[in-house]
């Protein structure tokens, strides 16, 4: 079989006859930067291209199993099934700008098991194929085609930790941003991790213009690691002194993502603590509500007040911040909360036929 994405395979399977060359550029202009299906692509090649491409290329690695659209806002959530049957989401969001942005995933689970995050609860992690990573955005625009759109943003925010998947998390990146496929610009993506020192070093070397995000929450060092078990290997000063060594500016600030938790992450205290934290780094903050999750009953989100107040607060200390209000609440847009319990029986049988197997 062949990778769509593989270029080179690509050529060497067809050769260099220039009309042949011509016909697959326009192949996977039509269908990947202009969001057709797959299948009217095709009709861009000869009959005889066609139908080796059909035999040798699998188009979409993922199953659409279901789709959730916001009745509130603009926000949709796309659910798909992998070969094992594990579901992992995608959310893309309409912001009223016109602009339209994607969260996808890039594994299922995730080792770092925040306290706040239905994915983190699943315990499970597995890490998508490159090919999966990429469909997410694929299947969007084909299904954006129809509303005369195209994914703007990529945001790697969805399900999973993308700096424990790095060698897949590149591939896709480089896929993403080559100009003889999807053609994104590099600046349009953003990677959202919890804080991988080495990875992020080496993600802000090879891709220096891909947008970073940490996924902060506390900057108080007992605080962090109750909510981000993963934490307790990384003490926020070797956090700090990672997010001094990239190469940040102020057009290139780090995204700091803060989640406003009443009596946890959001006293005077703790806006001192963040601040001291962001000493000298160029950064901007974004304050997030919380979704509330099975089996985090201990936790509750700051009241809208609390937020505004904590907000100024770092304002007035010269950040730049965003208070993010919570968009699809009616379709459960934290992420993972629509599949949590679905994704523990399956990797649960997963690991029965495992061991019936050895
Ligand atoms: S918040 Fe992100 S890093 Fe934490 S468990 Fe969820 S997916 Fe993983």
């Amino acid at each position: 079989m062949l990778h769509w994405y593989d270029v080179n395979a690509w050529n060497a399977r067809f050769g260099n006859d220039s009309q042949t060359v011509h016909s697959l550029r326009k192949f996977r202009t039509r269908w990947l930067k202009q969001g057709w299906s797959f299948e009217e692509a095709l009709a861009e090649v000869s009959p005889d291209v066609a139908s080796t491409i059909k035999a040798e290329i699998k188009p979409h690695p993922l199953v659409l199993a279901e789709r959730h659209d916001s009745q509130l806002d603009g926000a949709s959530k796309l659910l798909f099934r992998t070969d094992e049957g594990l579901m992992i989401e995608s959310v893309i969001l309409r912001a009223g700008t016109g602009r339209t942005s994607l969260c996808i995933s890039s594994q299922v689970g995730c080792a770092a098991a925040c306290r706040f995050c239905a994915t983190g609860q699943m315990g499970i992690a597995r890490n998508l194929t490159t090919a999966q990573i990429l469909d997410q955005v694929v299947q969007a625009n084909e299904l954006l085609r129809k509303e005369d759109r195209r994914v703007r943003n990529i945001v790697f925010m969805g399900m999973g930790e993308p700096l424990h998947n790095p060698a897949n998390l590149n591939e896709a990146i480089a896929v993403l941003s080559s100009p003889l496929l999807l053609d994104y610009s590099l600046q349009r993506l953003l990677v959202s991790t919890v804080g991988i020192p080495d990875e992020m070093l080496r993600l802000d070397e090879q891709f220096p213009q891909v947008n970073l995000a940490l996924s902060l929450h506390s900057a108080d060092e007992s605080g962090r690691q109750e909510l981000i078990p993963l934490a307790k290997s990384v003490p926020l000063a070797r956090l700090r002194e990672t997010l001094l060594k990239l190469k940040l500016s102020e057009k290139r600030r780090i995204m700091i993502e803060y989640l406003m938790l009443d009596g946890r992450t959001d006293r005077d205290s703790d806006a001192e603590k963040l601040i001291a934290f962001l000493e000298n780094i160029p950064a901007h903050i974004n304050l997030i509500p919380y979704n509330s999750i099975d089996g985090a009953d201990h936790l509750t989100g700051s009241s809208q007040a609390t937020r505004e107040r904590f907000g100024n607060t770092l304002k007035a200390a010269g950040f730049p911040v965003t208070i993010r209000y919570s968009l699809g609440a009616d379709i459960a847009a934290a992420c993972g909360q629509l599949i949590q319990r679905e994704n523990r029986e399956i990797a649960k049988q997963l690991r029965a036929t495992q061991t019936a197997t050895k």
